[in-house]
């Protein structure tokens, strides 16, 4: 497997016949459309791509895309440690309605004239990866929600309480 520069537009069937393989790494800073998505930009994310063509004679690129990101917990808004570990087979079309002809196992991606972009293509995939309503489990959540509860109690009862403010006063008085 070679280790090099991952060009960014490509010509699949070229790096087909050629059965082009690369490993690199793409820096999440380079992924805009995913960087709206998490809560730091550091980092990167591992890539082998292969290119190939089947025994139906269709293109295909096969992929593997890893790493560590931070994505925003949508309970309590603190960052939520998430492993993207994704795995694709991409089958080269040149219109959407080929798409229907290829096996189930590829995704369509559509060739517009020779040559393909690659980033926006890895970017969906990564998009796709990510959790849709992240959470933290129960425990690691910064909002528990029995918290809350307790919290909804505390000020329903506040009224008949005395003021805590009012009470630090007095205190202080007395010294
Ligand atoms: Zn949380």
């Amino acid at each position: 497997m070679f280790t090099e520069q991952l060009p960014l537009r490509v010509d699949p069937y070229k790096m087909a016949k050629a059965a082009s393989e690369f490993q690199t790494s793409l820096s999440l800073a380079d992924l805009t459309r995913v960087a709206e998505l998490l809560t730091h930009t550091q980092g990167v994310l591992t890539l082998q791509l292969s290119f190939a063509i089947d025994p139906q004679g269709i293109r295909t690129i096969s992929g593997h895309i890893q790493g560590e990101v931070e994505v925003l917990c949508q309970r309590c808004l603190q960052p939520m440690p998430w492993t993207l570990d994704s795995e694709f087979t991409w089958g080269i079309v040149h219109q959407d309605a080929d798409a229907a002809n290829l096996p189930r196992a590829y995704e369509p991606v559509v060739l517009e004239g020779e040559e393909l972009e690659l980033l926006p293509v890895l970017e969906d995939e990564v998009i796709l990866s990510l959790p849709q309503a992240p959470y933290h489990k129960a425990g690691d959540c910064k909002l528990d929600l029995s918290q809350v509860h307790v919290e909804e109690t505390a000020s329903k009862a506040a009224p008949s309480k005395e003021n805590p403010f009012s009470v630090l006063k007095k205190l202080k008085q007395k010294h």
